[in-house]
């Protein structure tokens, strides 16, 4: 009996000094102390021992299961912090490895404007309207006094989805659907995309524009130069001068396209205003009184001006941007300037 429990001592030691996984090791821990065990196995063995002798082989029995139990403890324990150890070593950082950065991009130059736009006009009372980018011919066109084969849709060729819905040309419907929606008086802003089939250095066929449109009893030009004035001044500095031209809109009447003078070069004339000493900046006008019609709003009751800015064009003179195509463009050197 005592050879059979230093036998089994050996190869249990044995096994367990070999065993290379924790699998391995508690499998045997099962094919040595379980039910139907080595070490169980032994102590059914004892009714063939002298009963004087039973008490002695009894305490070995426990102290070969102690002495596998540590085994099997201390091997997993080892096995552990080998794993763990492979594992440190395989998932070690380089600290002296340069950090992966994040190309952090700015607010593009079209955004600029609009914020400084809105904050603008903001400042003078008017509130945002946004109407939808896929709109009416009805609302696009007609009802702004163009009607189809009107010769001013040439300059605003656009995409049609069906014959009577395209994508907008201006942001002038907005107009329209607060007339429409609203009693004067009305004051109010509508920024937004538009659309045209137009593609070269100064034109996109996808811009930005921001329409303004007042109307109430007594409104008169002189309401829309203080006030447009004002806001170009906030963008062009104080020492600018305006200047109003005659032109035309079939939504306007009279119709005016708005000059600011150079801000390069002060008036006295260089390339960014092609030596005039002025610079085109927007088209504005009071709002016909056909428009007032197609409206609902009785023209000899309330007049209104109206006025259109072209964002792409104000941020190319504020920010000397030479090619309307690099707004689009996601370059990040060209938009990192901006930040
Ligand atoms: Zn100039």
């Amino acid at each position: 009996m005592k050879e059979k429990i230093s036998n089994l001592l050996e190869t249990a030691i044995n096994s367990i000094n070999s065993a290379e996984s924790i699998d391995v090791l508690n499998d045997l821990r099962v094919a040595l102390l379980g039910k139907s065990g080595s070490v169980t196995g032994l102590l059914k063995g004892m009714k063939d021992v002298e009963p004087s002798e039973r008490p002695k082989v009894g305490q070995m029995v426990n102290e070969l299961r102690v002495k596998i139990e540590t085994a099997l403890n201390e091997k997993i324990a080892f096995i552990k912090e080998k794993d763990l150890e492979k594992r440190l070593l395989s998932e070690k950082i380089d600290i002296t490895l340069p950090a992966k950065r994040k190309k952090v991009g700015a607010l593009s130059p079209i955004t600029l404007v609009k914020n400084e736009l809105i904050d603008a006009f903001s400042g003078l009372g008017f509130e945002i309207f946004e109407g939808p980018e896929i709109e009416l011919d009805e609302i696009n066109f007609q009802k702004l006094n163009i009607p189809k084969d009107h010769p001013a849709r040439d300059m605003q060729d656009t995409f049609y989805i069906t014959e009577n819905i395209l994508l907008r040309t201006h942001t002038s419907p907005g107009q329209v659907r607060v007339m429409t929606s609203k009693n004067p008086p009305i004051k109010v802003m509508c920024p937004g995309r538009v659309y045209r089939s137009d593609d070269d250095a100064t034109h996109s066929p996808i811009f930005h524009q921001i329409e303004g449109l007042v109307v109430d009893k007594n409104i008169s030009l002189c309401d829309l130069k203080g006030s447009l004035e004002e806001i170009l001044k906030r963008i062009f500095g104080d020492k600018i001068k305006t200047r109003l031209r005659p032109s035309y809109f079939p939504f306007t009447e009279p119709s005016v396209e708005i000059d600011v003078s150079c801000f390069e070069c002060g008036g006295k004339g260089c390339k960014l205003c092609k030596g005039t000493g002025w610079i085109e900046v927007l088209g504005a006008g009071m709002v016909n009184r056909k428009v007032l019609e197609n409206c609902g709003i009785d023209p000899d009751v309330y007049t209104g001006y109206a006025f259109g800015i072209g964002l792409e064009r104000i941020a190319m003179l504020k920010y000397h941007v030479p090619d309307i195509r690099m707004y689009f463009d996601s370059d990040i050197r060209f938009i990192k300037q901006f930040k």
